[in-house]
Order: structure tokens, then sequence, then C-alpha cells
């Protein structure tokens, strides 16, 4: 028997979870982390206070009822659990595995305060893959309410906006452009991060059992506009959850060399057109050394797939290891694969050989001079400090904005200078009855913010048309 402070000892720390080994890892495409056993979960579960107030849910962009699952989950009744998360994210397994907890629930969960913050996302994820590998449903379909609403993308905020529409009666289809639903959950997040069979397509099939309908291979703006689909089709709203996919360069001459590539496009080759299967053709470098230049989460997916593929990687960032943007947990995980991080160096020339194709970089050395309006430090250049690094493979990893073919395409519909769709609190956009929400309005962000935009414009899109009915 332990003693008070022993329990209290207990109630403070994590139940660590499992993972591949790094050296293992760093050469296959398997998931990184392995998940929690029933016990584990159950152990992790029992530590929560269930708090009167739960800081948790107020930090959670879905307001998913938190201690409600995790006190099913110490239960042991792990069906209850999901029923009760499904009543507010349709992508419970997804969001286990990819949401910035650490700034969200668990960076507000109370146990933080003293020790370890709950593990909520953990639970969440172990939850989700227990019920679809029991056959648990949790999709009820409603009575059909008789409206149409039309949602342009497939991502999280498509999605979630769906689902919640579903869920009242609305007769929903989702227009896709690419041949694969999930947006960037498909093509941008890699396989050892989000396994595409099991998990996208799976919590993907269970908003189409709400009833959503997906059309793939629709560009909106090319093979059908938004005035079509409301004048024409009869779609009483439209949601645009179209997301940020258009890519950032430097604008530093060697940019279209053979060989130069955006994080977006190496991804999708390895992701959607399944480079990282050796049976498949796709055309995608695989270097003997790849630089990727950026220090976000997407610059640590495309050094990692490029590592799995087979070539050393080194990631290049302008400012020192503290401003990285990217989520801890990712560098650690990079930096255990054997990335090589080159800190306060920028890009000023990308090199190539007589055919056109890359064989370096000139870089700069870079400090850390007076804070910018986002209150960091701001790289400035060291006078007469270039050199060059070897690579014959550069990935851009610099950041996106959306691509401006539906605002250019709709009557009616603003774009601020960064060229983001202007939308309210609740996704209404200047155009009435066209909703907006996710990377579309806010630029590059998470998921989980993507899925509350879409759940919010949901509610508004009800709102709309039950007052002009
Ligand atoms: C490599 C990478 C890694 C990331 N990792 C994380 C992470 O770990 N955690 C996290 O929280 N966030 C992560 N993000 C960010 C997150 O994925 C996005 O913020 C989120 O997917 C945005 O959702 P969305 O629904 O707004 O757009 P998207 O997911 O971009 O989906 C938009 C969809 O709209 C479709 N579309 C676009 N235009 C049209 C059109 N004209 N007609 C029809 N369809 C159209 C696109 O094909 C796409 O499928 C990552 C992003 C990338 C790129
Ligand atoms: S704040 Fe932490 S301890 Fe409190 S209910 Fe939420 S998860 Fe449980």
């Amino acid at each position: 028997m332990q003693n008070r402070e022993g329990r209290l000892m207990d109630r403070l720390k994590r139940i660590p979870v499992r993972e591949q080994d790094p050296k293992v890892r760093a050469r296959n495409f398997e998931e990184v982390c392995c998940g929690y056993s029933a016990e584990e979960a159950v152990a992790e579960a029992s530590r929560c206070l269930n708090c009167k107030n739960p800081r948790c849910v107020a930090h959670c962009p879905v307001n998913l009822q938190i201690p409600a699952f995790i006190a099913e989950v110490a239960r042991g009744d792990f069906a209850s659990a999901a029923r009760i998360i499904a009543r507010d994210s349709s992508l419970p397994a997804v969001c286990g595995r990819v949401c910035p907890q650490e700034t969200q629930c668990e960076g507000s969960c109370i146990l933080g305060v003293k020790g370890e913050p709950l593990a909520i996302g953990r639970l969440e994820r172990f939850v989700a893959d227990w019920s679809r590998e029991n056959g648990v449903s949790v999709a009820e379909k409603a009575s059909s309410n008789g409206h149409r609403v039309a949602i342009i993308g497939s991502g999280p905020s498509g999605l979630a906006c769906a689902s919640d529409l579903a869920r009242l009666g609305y007769d929903v289809t989702i227009f896709e452009m690419l041949h694969k639903a999930g947006g960037v959950l498909q093509y941008g997040i890699p396989e050892f991060r989000l396994p595409k069979e099991k998990v996208v397509a799976h919590e993907i099939g269970n908003v189409r059992a709400l009833g959503v309908k997906i059309e793939t291979n629709v560009v909106i703006g090319r093979t059908v506009t938004i005035d079509e689909l409301m004048d024409r089709e009869g779609f009483e709203a439209v949601f645009i959850g179209s997301g940020a996919g258009l890519p950032k360069f430097m604008d530093i001459p060697g940019e279209n060399l053979n060989g130069v590539f955006s994080a977006n496009e190496y991804l999708t080759r390895s992701n959607l057109m399944q480079a990282y299967d050796p049976a498949s053709d796709t055309p995608i470098r695989i270097g003997r050394h790849t630089v990727v230049v950026g220090g976000g989460n997407v610059a640590m997916d495309a050094a990692r797939t490029a590592l799995r593929l087979g070539s050393e990687v080194s990631i290049v960032y302008r400012r020192t290891e503290k401003e990285l943007p990217a989520r801890a947990e990712e560098v650690h995980h990079a930096k255990e694969e054997g990335i090589t991080f080159r800190m306060l160096t920028n890009p000023v020339e990308i090199l190539g050989d007589e055919k056109g194709t890359v064989r370096g970089l000139r870089c700069i050395q870079m400090e850390l001079g007076a804070p910018d309006e986002s209150g960091r430090r701001s790289p400035v250049p060291v006078a007469g400090s270039e050199f060059e690094i070897e690579a014959d493979v550069v990935i851009m990893a610099l950041g996106t904005s959306p691509n401006p073919l539906i605002a250019g395409t709709t009557a009616g519909l603003e774009t601020n200078r960064r060229g983001c769709l202007v939308a309210d609190e609740v996704g209404a956009t200047t155009r009435p009855g066209v909703f907006a929400g996710g990377d579309a309005v806010t630029g590059a962000a998470t998921v989980i913010l993507a899925m509350g935009a879409g759940r919010r414009a949901a509610a508004a899109i009800d709102s709309y048309i039950q007052n002009k009915a």
C-alpha cells in the first residue's frame, strides 16, 4: 500500500507511451507512437480529478466533454467514451494523434500545475482506435429536414461542418478537388504520424455514415462555380473550407532548378501518390543529401519523410532553436531519428550544375536583432559570413496561403491582404449565404482550429436557413 504522498506522486505522473525505436523507425513509414493498451488507458484516465469547472474543456476549440469521456475510460466503458466524444468530434483518432494538446486542453489541465497534465490526446486516440477495432458504431443518422448545403473542401473544417449539419438533418454534399478526401490529413501529414487507411479513411467513413455525400475530382471555380451551386443546383448555403494550399517561396535565385520542391508538393507525392511504397512508380527525387528550409511542423514532416525515403537530411532555419515554430515533440523526434539542425542559417541562392539540377545552397549566417511585431527577435544577416552547403534536393517549407481560385470566381467574396477570405466569428463571409472557415480564413493553422471554425459555421448556417425558411 502506498501512503498518501505516494498516491499523490502517482497522480502527478503520466503513464508513459511506447514508441518505435528511433533507429528502426527512421527507415520505415510505420507509426512512431504505439498508443496505450487498455490497462494503460484505464490507469492514465484514473488520474483525472473530474474538475467541477474543467479548464481542459474551456481550452478545447470543439468543446469536447473531456472529463465525461475520461470517466468512462477510467470505468473501462470504452464504447460509452467513444459515444461521448462523437457528439463533438468526428475525427478523434486524428486529433488524438496530431493536435497540439500541450497548448490547449493539456496545457490548461489542473494536474499540470504541480505535475504532468493528463494525457488527454493519448486517451482520445485510445478510445477512437478501440472503437474502430471493436466495431462500435458512433454515427446516428438524423431524419432529413429537406434543406441542402454544399461544402467546398474535405479537410477538417469541411468534415466538421458537414457532420454537424448532417446531425441536424441537412442534406450535405462535400465537393473535393483531389481524388481522395481528407485535405491535409490525406496529402500533407505523413503516414508515420497519421495512418491513411486505418485512421483517416475510417473517420471519413464515419462522416459518410451520417449521410454526408462526398464528390471528389470537382474543382469549385472550374468544374462548377459557387453561383451555379446556389442558383442552379439548389444549395441554400455554402461553406468554404478550401484550406491554404498555395506554397510560398523565398524569391532567391535557383528556386526553379530540378530537385527544388515545395514541402506541399514533396509530401503530396509521398502521401497521396505513395512514393514511399517501393512498388509505386511515383516520380520523386530521393536525394543523397536533402536540405529542408524552414522550422515549422511542415518542415519536420518533410525532413522526416526524406529521411525515411533514404536521404541524409538537414534542416536550415534562420532563427535559433528557441524560436522553432514546430511542436517540441516533433523536433525531439526529428533529432532522435538523426536529422541535423543548422540554426541561424538562411539560404541566399540555390546552386545548380550544368544540367540545371541542384548541387547545393549558398547560405548566410544570421544573428538575432530586435524583436519584430510577432514579439520574436528578428534574424539579421552577418556581413561577409556566406558559405555553401552540399545538397541534391532542396525542400522549401516556408508556409502557405489560400489559393485565389474561389475568391476570383465568386462575386462579392472579399479577401484580405494575405489572400484569406474575410469572415466574421461565425464564418459569415461578405456574400450572403456563403460561410467560410479553417485555413482559408486564418491562413495555415491547426486541425482543431479548423474543426472549431467548421462547427461554428454549421450552427450559423442552420440559423441562416431556418430564419430564411
Ligand atoms: C505537412 C503538414 C503537417 C501538419 N501537421 C499538423 C499537425 O500535426 N497538427 C495540426 O493540428 N495541424 C497540422 N497541420 C495543419 C492542418 O493540417 C491544417 O490547419 C488543417 O488541415 C486545415 O484544415 P482545412 O479544412 O481548413 O483545410 P485543408 O485540410 O487544407 O483542406 C482543404 C481541402 O479543400 C480542397 N480544395 C481546395 N480548393 C478547392 C476547390 N476550388 N474546389 C474543391 N476543393 C478544393 C483541398 O484539396 C483540400 O482537400 C499540418 C499541415 C501540413 C501541411
Ligand atoms: S483539467 Fe485535467 S484533471 Fe481536470 S477534468 Fe480536465 S483533464 Fe481532468
